[in-house]
């Protein structure tokens, strides 16, 4: 069977390989840390996590040492940057144990949740879906992802992102209400998991506005920094 149309699969880039990571799902944790989620107007209890979901080409790569530019997206005046840890699937798997989480990361990368953060609160308040505040296009960009067998499973260390140089979100993994295995055992409930499978695991406190012109620095220590300028 011919395709009407050609098929783009968005990819991920891998540190240091030549080849590509498939992207094919985009998941997000929402409030995950408890200073962000009281910055939001939440109580940070321990409730059970939830999740929000990209659509996998709104991936945008941002190489080693270099500057991608993004635009800023239309029907806001409120583009925020939300700094995190993304983990990277590379093995299927449901109803994951906790204790056997990590065997199915790849690898972890750095990773801006970027959103609509005023059409986001509309939504909220109205009980409507997230989408037309986080899964707009551009809105994923992702540093090269760096394999566990190189660098390890990270849970701990600093996470930040500037903005001109300035900080705006700067914390310690250690801080994520729920850890990496936590989150792959409770959405593996929900879902399969698939090699491709991005798991952007929640901000930090310190979300804010980017403008045109203005560029987001951040990185986590032992996976890099990603820098983006939005145009
Ligand atoms: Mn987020």
């Amino acid at each position: 069977m011919h395709l009407e149309f050609p098929l783009h699969t968005p990819t991920a880039l891998i540190h240091g390989s030549d080849t590509a990571f498939p992207v094919r799902r985009i998941y997000c944790v929402g409030r995950n840390y408890a200073a962000h989620a009281r910055e939001m107007g939440f109580d940070p209890s321990r409730e059970p996590p939830f999740f929000f979901c990209k659509p996998a080409d709104a991936i945008v790569n941002v190489p080693s040492g270099t500057t991608v530019e993004v635009p800023y997206p239309p029907n806001t005046t409120e583009y925020h940057h939300e700094i995190e840890l993304v983990v990277a699937i590379g093995r299927s798997g449901h109803d994951i144990p906790i204790e056997h989480a990590l065997d199915h990361v790849f690898g972890y990368a750095v990773g801006l949740d970027m959103t609509r953060r005023d059409l986001q609160l509309a939504l909220r308040d109205k009980g409507r879906p997230w989408e037309l505040g986080k899964a707009f296009d551009h809105s994923a960009p992702i540093a090269p992802i760096r394999r566990a067998s190189e660098v390890g499973h990270i849970d701990r260390g600093p996470l930040w992102v500037q903005v001109d140089g300035k900080d705006r979100q700067r914390t310690d993994l250690s801080k994520l209400i729920w850890s990496v295995s936590e989150i792959i055992a409770n959405l593996s409930t929900y879902f399969t998991l698939e090699p491709g499978d991005l798991i952007y695991t929640g901000t930090p406190e310190g979300v804010g506005p980017v403008q045109r012109g203005q560029t987001m620095t951040g990185g986590i220590t032992g996976l890099g920094e990603l820098s983006v300028t939005v145009r």
